[in-house]
């Protein structure tokens, strides 16, 4: 990878795509992808509004167009076109005039960051109001006692939600998923970083000249974007061994690491040993039911291993769903610190050697194959030391298609070495298949 080309896409892409207003739908998001196919082929598929997914519905398409409080004197005292973020998600149509009483009930700021915006949104109940600074609420709490509201927004049920994909096809139908979110207005750790890395991995992917896997990658509105992916592709989903969710990974903060749920899920020992080999110091996050998107892809009619490596975790820092958390606060060459890993990550899942045992049911009949000492009833197991027999039978017994060799050495604690030959020698007599 060339790093100056790379560090020049990021700013590139942190320009553009940092003042666009995205949300969980809406033209935003469709503008964001649009500049995504740019660089990279993706596919952009819309989902209707009001389709029930699941347990949960399509919303509706936000359109905004203009969102502004004035003092009586007709002066913007805020405005929508300054930062986005003035506008809390999903704000319903308002043309009023309000009292300072009434309007107080409306503003959302913090108290003792004179200068900060909070990020709200009001997705699935029906509500509007503004974020603003402390200054700014100082400033309209001084402007009189009369204010013009105007927002010209619409909810629209003819709408839809827009997701984008790419599938890049490798020798194994075997998918590995990179799911990021777009749903985040003007805030660039949280997650225009992770659109941006996602973007740029797809295209380092698709630059591969081999590729072991096949690499499913979705840029998607946060929790309803995946819901809707996952019902939309559920059968699709059954192919994936595991995946990336890619967000807030250009901080100036520490290298994380959330673990997928199952701690012995070799992504995680991938990850690890990623991070040994490069000397890399990180943060561990167990899995948790907080979290992004993993949290659907993980559920119950999924369980699709996720980790998520980060620089700077969302939650953990005090920009964090503000207007702090902006193009002063990230960095090209965090994203590319970042990057290098994910690319690191995504190299030695393409080195793991893949087995599956051809009898589907039962054991294979090692007599057949001159595997079984010829005479029967004298072999004891030896319970000290693996005989060669005992790692053949092991071999055959976890060579699911699923663990690489490497898994199955850790597991029963062999040598990968002796494994890997073993499990060689198996499928030259043709009882193990390659993935
Ligand atoms: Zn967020």
């Amino acid at each position: 990878m060339n790093k100056k080309i790379i560090k020049k896409d990021i700013e590139n892409f942190f320009k553009v795509l940092f003042p666009i207003n995205r949300s969980l739908t809406g033209n935003g998001n469709r503008k964001t992808l649009n500049e995504i196919k740019k660089y990279i082929p993706i596919n952009v598929q819309e989902y209707e509004s009001g389709l029930d997914i699941y347990d949960w519905k399509i919303p509706d398409e936000w359109k905004v167009k203009d969102a502004w409080i004035k003092d009586l004197n007709g002066k913007k005292l805020i405005d929508f076109t300054d930062n986005n973020l003035h506008l809390v998600g999903y704000s319903i149509p308002v043309n009023k005039k309000l009292n300072f009483k009434q309007l107080r009930k409306r503003l959302h700021y913090i108290k003792g960051r004179p200068n900060t915006i909070p990020y709200r949104t009001s997705y699935y109940n029906k509500d509007w109001g503004f974020c603003i600074s402390e200054n700014q609420y100082q400033k309209i709490k001084n402007s009189g006692d009369e204010f013009d509201v105007l927002i010209d927004s619409n909810l629209d049920k003819k709408g839809s939600l827009t997701i984008g994909e790419i599938l890049i096809p490798g020798d194994s139908k075997k998918e590995i998923l990179i799911s990021t979110y777009i749903c985040h207005p003007s805030l660039a750790n949280d997650n225009l970083s992770g659109i941006i890395l996602t973007t740029i991995l797809a295209k380092e992917i698709l630059k591969m000249k081999k590729r072991k896997y096949s690499y499913r990658i979705v840029w998607l509105p946060e929790t309803i974007g995946a819901i809707a992916y996952c019902y939309k592709n559920s059968f699709l989903l059954k192919k994936i061994d595991f995946g990336l969710v890619i967000t807030t990974v250009a901080g100036p903060g520490k290298i994380g690491y959330k673990k997928s749920f199952d701690d012995k899920h070799s992504i995680n020992k991938i990850v690890e040993d990623v991070f040994k080999e490069n000397s890399i110091n990180y943060n561990i996050y167990p899995f948790d039911i907080n979290g992004s998107d993993e949290r659907q892809y993980s559920s119950k009619g999924f369980r699709i291993n996720i980790v998520s490596i980060t620089k700077s975790k969302y939650y953990e820092y005090k920009e964090y769903h503000t207007s702090d958390d902006n193009l002063n606060f990230v960095k090209s060459d965090y994203l590319l610190e970042t990057l290098d890993i994910y690319l690191k990550i995504i190299k030695k899942i393409e080195l793991r050697v893949i087995y599956e045992n051809i009898s589907h049911n039962c054991e294979t009949m090692l007599s057949k194959h001159g595997l079984y000492p010829e005479l029967g009833g004298n072999i004891k197991p030896d319970l000290n030391k693996k005989s060669e027999l005992d790692k053949i039978l092991w071999i055959l017994f976890k060579s699911d298609g699923k663990l690489s060799t490497e898994d199955i050495a850790n597991e029963i604690g062999e040598d990968h070495t002796s494994i890997l030959k073993l499990s060689k020698m198996l499928e030259r007599k043709k009882i193990l298949r390659k993935i």
